[in-house]
């Protein structure tokens, strides 16, 4: 069945000796343990995901991912869900920040490496198939960036993920709903819990652009903030407070979730 999957454009770039976006490693040299793995097909990764229904996105992925990376991933079970201490708020996160998923993240973060979206999309869709399904009424909504940091970046990376989610899976998406209005320090770089509160505090607020019957309307419906990583918490819970308080229902979602959390 795996092997059917491979298509023209994924053996071309083998053939070529591209190397594969998430590792770096030449897939020229592994062509027959490539194809090898293939004829195998008993890959981790390929057992959680209902392959007839998405071989399309499945082809992407393995034009650019090499095998190994495939079935390596970091994957965290559905159930393993961070629950906020502070308020109703429940973080699903795909995987477990460790290579080659935070290798991804970081060269679409800093390195403009913006095709890491889609790859990132994709195993939103392949992986969390019934999160969406649950939540085709939700907004999901992009954790935004302090218009300094957009500027200074040229985009928001966890806006393009989302956003190449929706159109894949054909969810509501929204990216003016919530504003950051503090320019913020890094959680990592913070030390102690208090400071963190402090940074993060009133960092968010509803767009007051937005007209009240526009929120009306929202207000029926459920928010899904959507971040690349789960760091400590404080940042989703700091966005999710302003919506919380408008009269939203708020779940957030993230690519990957650091261990120590
Ligand atoms: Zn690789």
């Amino acid at each position: 069945m795996v092997t059917k999957l491979i298509k023209v454009e994924a053996i071309k770039r083998i053939l070529n000796g591209e190397i594969c976006v998430a590792c770096q490693a030449s897939t020229k040299d592994n062509f027959l343990r490539q194809v090898r793995l293939l004829r195998l097909g008993s890959i981790k990764f390929f057992d959680q995901v209902p392959i007839s229904l998405n071989e399309s996105c499945l082809n992407h992925l393995q034009s650019y991912i090499c095998r190994n990376c495939l079935q390596n991933l970091p994957i965290l079970s559905h159930n393993k869900i961070w629950q906020s201490e502070k308020m109703r708020l429940q973080v699903n996160s795909l995987f477990s920040y460790q290579r080659p998923i935070s290798n991804m993240i970081v060269q679409l973060k800093f390195y403009h490496k913006q095709y890491f979206a889609k790859l990132l999309a994709i195993f939103i869709f392949l992986l969390r198939q019934k999160f969406l399904l649950d939540n085709q009424d939700s907004i999901f909504v992009p954790i935004p960036l302090h218009q300094n940091r957009l500027k200074e970046r040229g985009y928001n990376q966890a806006e393009l993920i989302i956003k190449e989610t929706a159109k894949l899976a054909n969810l509501n998406f929204d990216n003016k709903l919530l504003l950051r209005t503090k320019i913020t320090k890094k959680q990592t770089e913070v030390k102690g819990f208090e400071e963190r509160q402090k940074n993060m505090s009133e960092a968010f607020v509803i767009n007051s652009a937005y007209h009240i019957e526009h929120l009306n309307k929202f207000k029926k419906k459920q928010v899904v903030l959507f971040d690349d990583v789960l760091t400590t918490g404080s940042t989703i819970e700091a966005a999710t407070k302003p919506l919380l308080k408008a009269g939203f229902k708020v779940k957030a979602l993230t690519i990957a979730r650091e261990d120590f959390i």
